[in-house]
């Protein structure tokens, strides 16, 4: 297929606000696709050169780009940048130049999807002295077979900003539009995908027309985690599960560790590679007896003098300051594992957590630093209260309470799981938002630029973020001055496709950062579009800024139906 074919089919995308339509047009898109484009193709419209956990990121800067659209065009760097400024966009800006071009170079010919392709991939694999100019040299040459229309997403894609407003719930409709005039296949497109994260080799498996309900979990396709939801009090947690396992809930950080014959690699909440980061847990893992195994768990820092932990947060702040090495040595980590998904070839993921745990009970005993999390089974409420306030009192952050009956629920928030935390005000959780605008100063701020952030939501029914809260506190002054930066890099001239909201900050940003954010309560407001009937939203009362999430993309947020969850429930908290 033409590339040509594609960015008009990614043009029309771009024009649709309806979320179905898009999918049709995706599907119409994979239809005319060869076997072999499939991959590419998923990739492209996901906005990379491969899943997110094989680390390859395309990587050319604007610098770069505005050189590469220089060289093809015949229009100085200056022309380029001022093009550029018109409209705040470095696409629109070589689409419209490339179209004053008066004749396509003599010696290109058309862009493939699978030419293009693989120059994406030649970019992102380059790396070193030189480099630069080799990225420059090979988009110069698709920009030279390109119509304007292309030249448009090639820089986009190449930026890392192609931004087709199509997530991946919407290319998994797509794929079973294609035999079906509706989502009759969703739900086994959908698993397969949780279970290895990569949508175009499940893409191309469904296409071919191979069974995906036997799909299974392989060593290094990171399975999308399982997630706990919500209840209340003790009460509801052991009228709904009847007798569980209630765990210990540490708040550290979350690692899915993967091995298979002596190779080890680590991945964070969001499947981006950190093996790198952790040698102590890379080392113990390889010593495990076992061939093959992925498993679950929240590490923190342990102090074995004090014997006392360290929160993620502190994790972290200890890592910048002391070094890879040097954390290791001083703050060597402990990982509680809390769940085992596959061992020596077998996919563990469809057995009932009962079996499960007692697997992993076997596997890591005496793996130090690998322990199995702490845990108690229990089916009477005042046992769980106590346990949870026990736990509390050790500086836990709660229990999550799991079903001794379910599998392994990858990539969904289900019942599997129930958390219960301490509380934040009357609200039974925190509430993780992304930002999408900015207010500058007043008064004393002033100098920082910087007066509160505006953020919101995830409605996963219309895959629109609704604005939630307005926040100006809890920033310190490090933190103002760092989020003036950050957030200035990725502001937008206009309100962003897929954002809604009433409110206009003085500066909108692409959605990308997340945030964790306390409140008092979730009231009511005619100002927020939250889960909005009517005029009327759902608000965060009194929300103060608790800490950065970089370990969550913003598709990952609390969604609507979440915060009117949580508002029912914040009826029912015992206090
Ligand atoms: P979520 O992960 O549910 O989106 P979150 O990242 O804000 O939400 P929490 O709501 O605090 O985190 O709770 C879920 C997280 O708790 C898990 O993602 C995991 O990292 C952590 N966790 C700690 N202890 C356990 C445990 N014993 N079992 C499962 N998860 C645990």
């Amino acid at each position: 297929m033409l590339f040509s074919e594609v960015a008009e089919s990614f043009a029309a995308i771009e024009a649709t606000a309806s979320r179905l339509e898009m999918s049709s047009q995706v599907a119409a898109l994979l239809k005319k696709c060869k076997k072999d484009e499939i991959r590419p193709l998923i990739y492209i419209i996901e906005g990379n050169v491969a899943p997110s956990h094989e680390g390859l990121d395309i990587g050319i800067g604007e610098k770069f780009a505005i050189r590469a659209i220089s060289q093809t065009s015949g229009h100085s760097e200056k022309a380029v940048l001022s093009e550029y400024k018109k409209s705040g966009d470095l696409g629109s800006a070589a689409e419209n130049l490339l179209s004053k071009k008066s004749q396509m170079s003599l010696a290109s010919s058309p862009n493939t999807l699978s030419r293009a392709y693989s120059s994406f991939v030649k970019i992102a694999q380059m790396s070193g002295t030189g480099s630069q100019e080799s990225k420059i040299s090979i988009l110069s040459e698709l920009l030279n077979g390109a119509t304007p229309l292309e030249a448009k997403y090639l820089i986009r894609f190449c930026l890392g900003k192609l931004r087709l407003g199509v997530g991946d719930p919407s290319i998994i409709d797509a794929l079973s539009m294609m035999k079906h005039e509706g989502k009759a296949d969703s739900q086994i497109i959908l698993r397969a995908f949780n279970l290895c994260s990569d949508l175009g080799e499940v893409a191309e498996h469904y296409i071919a027309g191979k069974d995906l309900s036997h799909f299974s979990t392989q060593p290094f396709k990171p399975i999308r985690p399982a997630l706990a939801e919500r209840l209340p009090n003790a009460e509801e947690i052991t009228k709904k599960l009847g007798k569980c396992a209630v765990e210990a809930k540490y708040d550290g950080l979350r690692m899915q560790v993967h091995l298979s014959s002596g190779k080890v690699e680590i991945y964070s909440r969001k499947l981006e590679k950190m093996t790198h980061m952790f040698p102590e847990i890379t080392s113990a893992a390889s010593k495990l007896k076992a061939k093959s195994a992925i498993f679950e768990g929240e590490a923190l820092a342990y102090n074995a003098s004090e014997k006392k932990y360290y929160s993620f947060q502190q994790t972290i702040q200890r890592k910048r300051k002391y070094g890879i090495a040097g954390m290791a040595r001083d703050f060597p980590l402990r990982l509680f594992v809390f769940d085992l998904m596959y061992l020596n070839g077998k996919d563990l993921t469809l057995s009932p957590y009962s079996s499960r745990r007692k697997t992993l009970e076997k596997v890591f005993a005496n793996t130090e630093p690998l322990v199995p999390s702490e845990l108690i089974y229990t089916d009477d409420p005042k046992k769980l209260d106590n346990y949870f306030t026990n736990l509390l009192g050790a500086g836990l952050e709660g229990i999550i309470a799991k079903d001794l009956s379910q599998p392994y629920v990858a990539g969904a928030r289900k019942f599997a799981w129930i958390k219960l935390k301490k509380s934040y005000g009357a609200l039974a959780d925190t509430v993780d938002v992304v930002i999408i605008g900015y207010y500058l100063g007043k008064g004393q701020r002033q100098e920082f630029e910087f007066g509160g952030l505006l953020a919101a939501v995830l409605n996963e029914e219309t895959g629109e973020f609704e604005s939630i809260a307005k926040i100006g506190s809890g920033f310190s002054e490090d933190e103002m001055q760092s989020f003036e930066k950050m957030l200035d890099e990725i502001k937008v001239k206009e309100k962003p496709k897929g954002v809604n909201s009433k409110l206009t900050p003085d500066f909108w940003v692409k959605p990308a950062y997340v945030i964790t954010v306390a409140a008092d309560e979730i009231t009511l407001s005619p100002m927020h579009t939250c889960g909005m009937v009517g005029d009327t939203g759902y608000a965060l009362r009194f929300p103060r800024m608790m800490s950065l999430r970089d370990d969550k993309g913003s598709e990952e947020i609390t969604t609507t139906k979440e915060i009117i969850e949580m508002f029912e429930m914040q009826k029912r908290r015992k206090e």
